[in-house]
């Protein structure tokens, strides 16, 4: 076991690449004597490049090139850091990280530079995860908002809800201390009013996280439709791919196909469900199963439907939770002469189009595009399925909170919303996580980072 007090970590921080260059990084309370080893006995200068020949054990030059030391504590870390450029060769660059894990450092274990930064107060846990989902960007969009989240853009905004939070509790708290004159306390007016703003900021900080999410994780889509509607010829024709197997046999989709499309730089993942319908045979029994829980899922849920059916179809829609957007679209306009349209209906949005001869899909992709954040302007931010989960639990605490201080001004049970409301906001910077959240949370960045 390493000596918790010196435990220095060690990794290749950039794989090596055409450009030639490749990053050993080292952060502990070991990388001045580390440093000053590898400069041949002499300190290192903070923050200065330092051109120099990489040795190992025995004296024999492994590589030639720069080193770096970013003193404690204003390092990524927050611990001592060394960098050690290299040229980019894999074996070259394992040699260098092999002597510097002999000169007393340990291999990194993935995330755990961030993870200390994090420990260290550098980052917030949801600024931590943002570096992760800056690395994992698939769109511009994506990219741009895990910058915004990694710059704090999204933990500034929960902070001022707990600042408020916290006001609100001084309130709610000092009522209860005062039990004769509680009811009084409770009624007055300011308490609601502070409630009902909290409560209008949630709903406006949950609504940019969802967006948030979909910058990140892409807008996540569900086909849904008859047998031989149209909906894998709809998945090609959005993939312009051949991915999806088109046949004119009813039942011929049996498995969920997934397709993941940029489309001016936002993501989008289709999911072709089988045709929801009853049915004997046991593997599209199987399929139907999981086209329900990719529905269930699914941040929109699009129903391909025909001009012969559209009516009747609409009650694949029906039982779905309020998380599923859903979105109409008539195929096949061209068997009918129809012009592709738009039109909304009982709140739904419906689009006329056909995926075969190409009429009315650039419509959809521009209705797909907007509701997948582009275009969603300066300002948003990556945000993650557990935020939204923890803003959720918030907005039931407060919405808990208001219906009792309205019928009962039940000061306990109140504060015991707020205090737990509190509780989930802390859970995304990080104020409060269990050791389990945060393994599984750096466990999921790659090493060296
Ligand atoms: P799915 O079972 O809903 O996935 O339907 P498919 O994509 O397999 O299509 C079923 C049949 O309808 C195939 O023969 C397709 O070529 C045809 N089809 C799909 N879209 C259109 C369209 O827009 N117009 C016409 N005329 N036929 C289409």
């Amino acid at each position: 076991m390493p000596d918790a007090d010196n435990d220095t970590i060690a990794a290749i921080a950039s794989a090596p690449g055409p450009a030639g260059v490749g990053v050993v990084r080292v952060s502990g309370p070991q990388v001045p004597a580390i440093a000053q080893l590898l400069l041949g006995g002499r300190r290192p200068t903070p923050r200065h490049a330092h051109l120099t020949a990489f040795r190992g054990g025995d004296g024999e030059l492994i590589d030639r090139g720069l080193l770096l030391h970013f003193p404690a504590p204003h390092s990524y870390t927050g611990e001592h850091v060394l960098e050690l450029q290299g040229h980019g060769s894999a074996v070259l660059l394992d040699l260098l990280l092999r002597r510097v894990c002999a000169l007393g450092a340990r291999l990194a274990r993935p995330g755990e530079f961030t993870e200390r930064a994090f420990l260290n107060g550098k980052l917030d846990l949801a600024q931590a995860e943002a570096v992760a989902d800056l690395i994992a960007a698939r769109s511009e969009a994506g990219a741009r908002a895990a910058l915004r989240s990694l710059d704090g853009a999204f933990s500034r905004r929960v902070h001022a809800l707990q600042e408020a939070l916290v006001a609100l509790r001084v309130h709610v708290e000092a009522a209860i201390d005062f039990p004769e004159e509680e009811i009084d306390f409770l009624a007055d007016p300011a308490i609601a009013r502070q409630l009902e703003t909290l409560r209008t900021q949630l709903a406006g900080l949950l609504a940019e996280a969802r967006r948030g999410v979909r910058l990140t994780d892409g807008l996540k889509v569900a086909i849904v439709g008859r047998p031989n509607v149209g909906k894998s010829s709809l998945l090609n024709a959005l993939a312009q791919s051949d991915r999806a197997i088109v046949t004119p046999i009813a039942g011929t989709t049996r498995d969920v196909l997934r397709e993941t499309v940029s489309l001016d730089g936002v993501v989008l993942e289709l999911v072709d469900t089988a045709g929801l319908r009853e049915t004997q045979d046991t593997v599209e029994r199987e399929g139907v199963r999981r086209a329900r829980g990719e529905l269930a899922g699914a941040d929109l849920a699009l129903l391909v439907t025909d001009a012969s059916g559209a009516e009747a179809d609409l009650a694949l829609l029906a039982d779905l939770p309020d998380t599923v957007a859903r979105l109409v679209l008539v195929n096949k306009i061209d068997l009918d002469a129809v012009a592709p349209h738009a039109a909304t209906r009982e709140g739904l949005r419906w689009l006329w189009a056909s995926a075969r001869t190409g009429e009315g899909l650039e419509a959809l992709r521009t209705e797909l595009k907007q509701r997948a954040g582009a275009g969603s302007g300066e300002g948003a931010f990556s945000a993650r399925r557990r935020h939204v989960l923890a803003l959720q639990s918030v907005q039931e605490h407060l919405d808990h909170a208001a219906r009792v201080l309205a019928a009962s001004r039940a000061g306990e049970l109140a504060a015991e919303d707020l205090r737990q409301a509190q509780h989930a906001l802390g859970q995304i910077t990080g104020s409060y996580t269990s050791d389990d959240l945060l393994g599984a949370i750096f466990g999921s960045f790659c090493i060296g980072k």
